[in-house]
């Protein structure tokens, strides 16, 4: 039975980036030794990690003003890391209050002693409309741009909006955006990018200042001086995501792998549009490329449903235990197969229980 695996995080990968891994587990790049026991003061782990870096930035088209850090901690770290590290002139932040984990970003910083926390909106609303901020003097407004258990997102951006930090660790690389409207941009790997255990942080250098009074591994200009390996970095973290990298630029790309995620999120957002059964209750505008949240709306018809695709090798279907229901994540290495598998057993299902 094909498996296909609809995980909100650590989610799928791409076949080709695991079939890699098991080839070269045991002698990386012809050394003799794993991945796994190189050292991070080694040539063979510097080069390695500059050529992901590399191939991260060519991706997003990242230009020299910004610092790429690949960090450990998740994006959970970076929600104190930001507000410790970017508050330095205003000490005055604003957050987009879009769903749970904007929440959670929006609760680390309320954490910060003489920091004041704004925030615009309430997800219960709906996804808060960003907009022209109400003080000149903010050191930055938060926005998650994809907010993973409530499937929706903010597929643009107002230019005139700034300065920007923007959580997307749900949707980095699986739609477009332009790195040069955000003064930081961070994700947690597990989902689009490669295994849990490290975040990515895009950052501006000039916003980046020492910080002696933090501790070490939370000083962002600390860890661009010492290129991500102030202490030992999650290598094979890095190095698995380097390959998700490539296999990415060999698709085309960030531009081509956006197309097939339309394609597939419209496949799935049409049956459900057309189901009698199954519905999603999000406008259009603000759907979720990646996390396509739906249900019957009877909690035990949700639970039979998702028993009975698992049954059929369609894994991890169940929604967020906060909002219910079911939710497909569709990242990037989730093959169009999967999206059809999982159509036909919803309408498998829809006509049993129509
Ligand atoms: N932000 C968003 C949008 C998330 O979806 C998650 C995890 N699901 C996090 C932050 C937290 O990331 P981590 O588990 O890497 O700390």
């Amino acid at each position: 039975m094909t498996v296909y695996n609809f995980s909100a995080g650590p989610g799928v990968m791409p076949q080709q980036v695991l079939d890699q891994i098991q080839a070269e587990m045991k002698s990386f790049n012809n050394s003799g030794m794993s991945i796994l026991e190189i050292s991070h003061r080694s040539q063979l782990y510097t080069e390695m990690e500059q050529i992901a870096e590399q191939n991260l930035r060519d991706l997003m088209h990242v230009s020299d003003d910004y610092a790429v850090l690949f960090l450990q901690g998740g994006g959970t770290l970076q929600f104190t890391n930001i507000a410790l590290n970017l508050t330095d002139q205003f000490h005055h932040v604003a957050y987009m209050n879009s769903g749970h984990w904007a929440q959670k970003a929006m609760e680390a910083a309320q954490k910060i002693d003489g920091l004041k926390v704004d925030w615009i909106g309430d997800p219960k609303g709906g996804l808060p409309h960003i907009q022209a901020l109400n003080s000149d003097h903010l050191d930055y407004l938060h926005v998650t741009t994809n907010n993973t258990i409530e499937g929706t997102t903010y597929h643009q951006i107002p230019e005139t909006i700034q300065p920007l930090v923007a959580d997307m660790s749900s949707n980095i690389m699986a739609e477009p955006y332009d790195v040069n409207q955000f003064d930081l941009i961070y994700a947690g790997a597990q989902k689009n990018i490669g295994p849990a255990g490290m975040a990515v942080v895009i950052v501006k250098k000039s916003r980046l200042a020492s910080h002696p009074e933090l501790s070490q591994i939370m000083d962002y200009w600390l860890e661009e001086q010492k290129h991500s390996a102030l202490n030992t970095p999650p290598v094979f973290c890095i190095y698995a995501s380097g390959l998700v990298f490539q296999w990415l630029k060999q698709f085309g790309g960030v531009e081509a792998i956006y197309q097939q995620n339309q394609e597939q999120a419209n496949l799935l957002y049409d049956y459900i549009d057309n189901s009698k059964l199954f519905n999603n209750t999000i406008p259009a505008a603000e759907r979720s490329l990646t996390n396509i949240v739906f249900g019957t709306g009877d909690q035990q018809l949700d639970q039979q449903f998702i028993a009975t695709a698992a049954d059929h090798g369609l894994i991890s279907l169940a929604g967020h235990r906060l909002v219910g229901g079911m939710r497909a994540s569709l990242y990037n290495a989730m093959p169009t197969a999967g999206v059809h598998a999982l159509i036909e057993q919803l309408q498998q299902f829809e006509l049993n229980h129509g």
